[in-house]
Protein backbone atom coordinates (compact mmCIF):
# COMPACT_ATOMS: atom_id res chain seq x y z
CA UNK A 1 0.00 0.00 0.00
CA UNK A 2 1.84 3.31 -1.09
CA UNK A 3 -0.82 5.28 0.85
CA UNK A 4 -0.87 3.29 4.34
CA UNK A 5 -0.35 6.14 6.60
CA UNK A 6 -2.79 8.84 6.99
CA UNK A 7 -2.84 11.92 8.78
CA UNK A 8 -5.44 14.28 10.27
CA UNK A 9 -6.47 17.02 8.49
CA UNK A 10 -5.24 19.83 11.17
CA UNK A 11 -1.67 18.30 11.01
CA UNK A 12 -1.72 18.91 7.39
CA UNK A 13 -3.11 22.56 7.68
CA UNK A 14 -0.66 23.44 10.04
CA UNK A 15 1.82 23.01 7.38
CA UNK A 16 0.25 25.94 5.44
CA UNK A 17 3.20 28.99 5.16
CA UNK A 18 2.76 29.75 1.57
CA UNK A 19 5.72 31.72 1.05
CA UNK A 20 8.74 31.81 -0.76
CA UNK A 21 10.85 29.14 0.80
CA UNK A 22 7.23 27.74 2.68
CA UNK A 23 4.71 25.42 1.63
CA UNK A 24 0.99 25.25 -0.08
CA UNK A 25 -1.13 22.70 1.59
CA UNK A 26 -3.81 22.42 -0.73
CA UNK A 27 -6.96 19.80 -0.61
CA UNK A 28 -7.34 18.21 -4.02
CA UNK A 29 -9.81 15.85 -3.26
CA UNK A 30 -12.34 16.98 -6.17
CA UNK A 31 -16.06 16.46 -6.28
CA UNK A 32 -17.69 13.36 -7.76
CA UNK A 33 -19.29 10.63 -6.45
CA UNK A 34 -17.48 7.80 -4.74
CA UNK A 35 -13.92 7.21 -4.13
CA UNK A 36 -11.78 7.74 -7.50
CA UNK A 37 -7.93 6.78 -6.99
CA UNK A 38 -5.12 8.51 -5.26
CA UNK A 39 -4.73 11.89 -7.35
CA UNK A 40 -1.40 12.93 -8.53
CA UNK A 41 0.29 16.42 -8.27
CA UNK A 42 2.63 18.10 -9.89
CA UNK A 43 4.06 21.84 -9.26
CA UNK A 44 7.17 23.45 -11.59
CA UNK A 45 6.96 20.20 -13.57
CA UNK A 46 7.97 18.18 -10.49
CA UNK A 47 5.96 15.32 -8.54
CA UNK A 48 4.71 16.72 -5.07
CA UNK A 49 3.94 14.95 -1.86
CA UNK A 50 0.55 13.66 -1.50
CA UNK A 51 -1.28 12.78 1.60
CA UNK A 52 -4.35 11.82 2.68
CA UNK A 53 -6.91 12.38 6.01
CA UNK A 54 -8.04 10.15 8.34
CA UNK A 55 -11.27 11.11 6.61
CA UNK A 56 -10.39 10.23 3.40
CA UNK A 57 -9.65 13.36 2.02
CA UNK A 58 -6.10 14.49 -0.17
CA UNK A 59 -4.45 17.38 0.30
CA UNK A 60 -1.11 18.13 -1.45
CA UNK A 61 2.09 19.19 0.35
CA UNK A 62 3.88 21.50 -1.79
CA UNK A 63 7.00 22.97 -1.75
CA UNK A 64 7.50 26.08 -2.68
CA UNK A 65 11.35 27.63 -3.75
CA UNK A 66 12.59 30.49 -2.03
CA UNK A 67 13.03 31.87 -5.54
CA UNK A 68 9.47 31.94 -6.60
CA UNK A 69 8.13 34.93 -7.69
CA UNK A 70 5.45 36.81 -5.67
CA UNK A 71 2.39 35.66 -8.13
CA UNK A 72 -0.58 32.84 -8.95
CA UNK A 73 1.28 29.54 -8.62
CA UNK A 74 -0.13 26.46 -10.73
CA UNK A 75 -0.67 22.95 -9.39
CA UNK A 76 -1.18 20.31 -11.92
CA UNK A 77 -3.49 17.57 -10.67
CA UNK A 78 -4.30 14.51 -11.68
CA UNK A 79 -7.85 12.31 -10.78
CA UNK A 80 -8.21 9.52 -12.74
CA UNK A 81 -6.30 10.14 -15.49
CA UNK A 82 -8.24 13.65 -15.49
CA UNK A 83 -5.85 16.97 -15.48
CA UNK A 84 -6.94 19.97 -13.94
CA UNK A 85 -5.17 23.39 -12.94
CA UNK A 86 -5.61 24.12 -9.17
CA UNK A 87 -4.57 28.15 -8.76
CA UNK A 88 -2.92 29.04 -5.44
CA UNK A 89 -1.09 32.40 -4.06
CA UNK A 90 1.85 32.97 -2.27
CA UNK A 91 2.68 36.14 -0.11
CA UNK A 92 6.24 37.72 0.40
CA UNK A 93 7.94 37.17 3.16
CA UNK A 94 11.20 39.81 4.25
CA UNK A 95 14.43 37.43 5.35
CA UNK A 96 17.20 39.03 7.52
CA UNK A 97 20.63 39.53 6.45
CA UNK A 98 24.09 38.65 7.56
CA UNK A 99 27.62 39.73 6.42
CA UNK A 100 30.21 37.53 7.45
CA UNK A 101 33.60 38.28 7.51
CA UNK A 102 36.29 35.39 6.73
CA UNK A 103 40.14 35.49 7.40
CA UNK A 104 40.69 33.64 4.07
CA UNK A 105 39.25 34.18 1.16
CA UNK A 106 39.25 29.38 0.37
CA UNK A 107 35.89 28.82 1.26
CA UNK A 108 34.76 32.31 -1.22
CA UNK A 109 36.85 32.43 -4.33
CA UNK A 110 37.07 28.87 -4.83
CA UNK A 111 40.55 27.35 -6.57
CA UNK A 112 39.99 25.87 -10.44
CA UNK A 113 40.69 22.57 -8.27
CA UNK A 114 37.76 23.22 -5.59
CA UNK A 115 35.09 24.78 -7.82
CA UNK A 116 35.53 21.08 -9.81
CA UNK A 117 35.20 18.96 -6.81
CA UNK A 118 32.44 21.14 -5.44
CA UNK A 119 30.45 20.74 -9.06
CA UNK A 120 31.00 16.91 -9.19
CA UNK A 121 29.79 17.11 -5.51
CA UNK A 122 26.89 19.45 -6.53
CA UNK A 123 25.48 17.03 -9.21
CA UNK A 124 25.72 14.28 -6.50
CA UNK A 125 23.51 16.30 -4.74
CA UNK A 126 21.04 17.76 -6.67
CA UNK A 127 20.43 14.34 -8.23
CA UNK A 128 19.39 13.27 -4.42
CA UNK A 129 17.02 15.77 -4.44
CA UNK A 130 15.17 14.70 -7.25
CA UNK A 131 14.20 11.40 -6.01
CA UNK A 132 10.47 10.45 -5.65
CA UNK A 133 9.62 7.18 -3.84
CA UNK A 134 6.18 6.11 -3.55
CA UNK A 135 6.39 5.61 0.11
CA UNK A 136 4.19 7.86 2.30
CA UNK A 137 6.27 10.11 5.00
CA UNK A 138 6.07 7.97 8.38
CA UNK A 139 5.21 11.64 10.62
CA UNK A 140 4.61 14.52 8.54
CA UNK A 141 5.17 17.00 11.87
CA UNK A 142 8.65 15.83 11.76
CA UNK A 143 10.77 15.20 15.07
CA UNK A 144 13.84 17.58 16.08
CA UNK A 145 17.01 16.03 14.92
CA UNK A 146 18.36 17.15 18.05
CA UNK A 147 17.52 18.59 21.45
CA UNK A 148 19.28 22.27 21.48
CA UNK A 149 19.14 25.90 20.79
CA UNK A 150 17.86 27.14 17.08
CA UNK A 151 20.69 29.49 15.62
CA UNK A 152 20.98 30.71 11.56
CA UNK A 153 17.09 30.89 10.22
CA UNK A 154 16.18 29.47 6.93
CA UNK A 155 16.61 32.07 4.34
CA UNK A 156 19.00 34.62 6.26
CA UNK A 157 20.64 36.18 2.86
CA UNK A 158 24.55 35.83 3.70
CA UNK A 159 27.13 37.47 2.19
CA UNK A 160 30.87 36.33 2.95
CA UNK A 161 33.68 38.99 2.84
CA UNK A 162 30.64 41.58 0.70
CA UNK A 163 30.35 38.93 -1.85
CA UNK A 164 26.82 37.70 -2.08
CA UNK A 165 26.12 33.33 -1.03
CA UNK A 166 23.38 31.50 -1.92
CA UNK A 167 20.78 31.97 1.06
CA UNK A 168 20.64 30.07 3.56
CA UNK A 169 18.93 26.89 2.60
CA UNK A 170 18.52 25.03 6.14
CA UNK A 171 17.95 25.56 9.78
CA UNK A 172 21.01 25.56 12.37
CA UNK A 173 21.25 24.04 15.52
CA UNK A 174 23.74 25.37 18.13
CA UNK A 175 24.36 22.14 19.79
CA UNK A 176 28.58 20.59 20.52
CA UNK A 177 30.34 18.38 18.60
CA UNK A 178 29.43 14.45 19.23
CA UNK A 179 25.50 15.37 19.99
CA UNK A 180 23.62 12.59 17.97
CA UNK A 181 21.16 13.03 15.27
CA UNK A 182 18.04 10.88 14.90
CA UNK A 183 16.49 11.31 12.11
CA UNK A 184 13.23 12.81 12.53
CA UNK A 185 10.88 10.45 10.69
CA UNK A 186 11.48 7.16 8.95
CA UNK A 187 13.17 6.59 5.79
CA UNK A 188 16.10 5.60 3.62
CA UNK A 189 19.75 6.93 3.54
CA UNK A 190 19.72 7.75 -0.18
CA UNK A 191 23.43 9.72 0.04
CA UNK A 192 26.43 9.99 2.10
CA UNK A 193 29.49 11.68 1.90
CA UNK A 194 32.49 14.38 2.87
CA UNK A 195 31.97 17.28 0.95
CA UNK A 196 34.00 20.85 0.52
CA UNK A 197 31.25 22.85 1.24
CA UNK A 198 28.69 20.23 3.76
CA UNK A 199 31.52 18.26 5.21
CA UNK A 200 30.45 15.03 6.24
CA UNK A 201 26.32 15.12 5.01
CA UNK A 202 23.99 12.38 4.79
CA UNK A 203 20.59 12.52 3.21
CA UNK A 204 17.49 10.34 3.87
CA UNK A 205 14.97 10.08 1.80
CA UNK A 206 11.41 10.12 4.14
CA UNK A 207 9.38 9.48 0.83
CA UNK A 208 7.13 11.51 -1.93
CA UNK A 209 9.88 13.76 -2.64
CA UNK A 210 10.34 14.43 1.29
CA UNK A 211 14.01 14.45 1.85
CA UNK A 212 16.40 15.62 4.70
CA UNK A 213 20.09 17.00 4.76
CA UNK A 214 21.86 16.29 7.63
CA UNK A 215 25.64 18.73 7.66
CA UNK A 216 28.87 19.17 9.00
CA UNK A 217 28.85 15.78 10.77
CA UNK A 218 31.55 14.69 12.67
CA UNK A 219 31.13 10.98 12.12
CA UNK A 220 28.44 9.09 10.10
CA UNK A 221 26.34 5.94 11.32
CA UNK A 222 25.00 5.00 8.78
CA UNK A 223 25.25 3.43 5.02
CA UNK A 224 23.71 4.73 1.44
CA UNK A 225 20.54 2.21 0.88
CA UNK A 226 20.09 1.79 5.08
CA UNK A 227 16.86 1.86 6.22
CA UNK A 228 15.90 4.18 8.77
CA UNK A 229 12.92 4.25 12.09
CA UNK A 230 11.84 7.37 12.90
CA UNK A 231 14.69 8.38 15.70
CA UNK A 232 17.21 5.96 14.80
CA UNK A 233 20.54 7.78 15.58
CA UNK A 234 22.33 8.50 11.84
CA UNK A 235 25.29 10.79 12.56
CA UNK A 236 26.73 12.60 15.40
CA UNK A 237 27.33 16.52 15.43
CA UNK A 238 30.56 17.88 14.12
CA UNK A 239 32.35 21.00 12.13
CA UNK A 240 33.27 20.07 9.18
CA UNK A 241 33.25 21.68 5.65
CA UNK A 242 32.63 25.09 5.44
CA UNK A 243 31.38 26.06 9.04
CA UNK A 244 33.25 28.51 11.84
CA UNK A 245 32.20 26.28 14.50
CA UNK A 246 30.11 23.14 15.55
CA UNK A 247 26.48 23.19 14.35
CA UNK A 248 24.10 20.80 13.09
CA UNK A 249 22.75 21.92 9.51
CA UNK A 250 19.37 20.61 8.51
CA UNK A 251 17.63 21.42 5.15
CA UNK A 252 14.10 19.75 4.57
CA UNK A 253 13.22 19.64 0.72
CA UNK A 254 9.96 19.07 -1.14
CA UNK A 255 9.44 18.49 -4.53
CA UNK A 256 13.38 19.37 -5.07
CA UNK A 257 12.69 22.99 -3.28
CA UNK A 258 14.31 23.38 -0.14
CA UNK A 259 12.02 24.73 2.75
CA UNK A 260 12.01 25.94 6.01
CA UNK A 261 12.46 23.20 8.55
CA UNK A 262 10.59 25.54 11.33
CA UNK A 263 7.37 24.62 9.67
CA UNK A 264 7.92 21.01 10.58
CA UNK A 265 8.36 21.43 13.77
CA UNK A 266 6.17 23.87 14.92
CA UNK A 267 8.90 26.96 15.39
CA UNK A 268 7.70 28.80 12.21
CA UNK A 269 7.87 32.63 12.01
CA UNK A 270 6.60 34.85 9.26
ZN1 LIG B 1 23.36 26.11 8.16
Amino acid sequence: MTHATSFSAEQLKSLHQPVPGGVAVLDITGTGQGQTPAPTARYLNKPVLVARTDTGRWFAIVGIPLSAPIEKQELEVSRGGKKSIEIFLIRDKKYREQRITLKTNKHVDLSPEDLARYEREKKLQDDAYQQFSAQSPSNILLDRPVKGPLSSPFGLKRFFNDQPRAPHSGLDFAVPTGTPVQSPAAGRVILVGDYFFNGKTVFVDHGQGMISMFCHLSTIDVKSGQQLARGQILGKVGATGRVTGAHLHWNVSLNDARVDPAIFIGMFTS
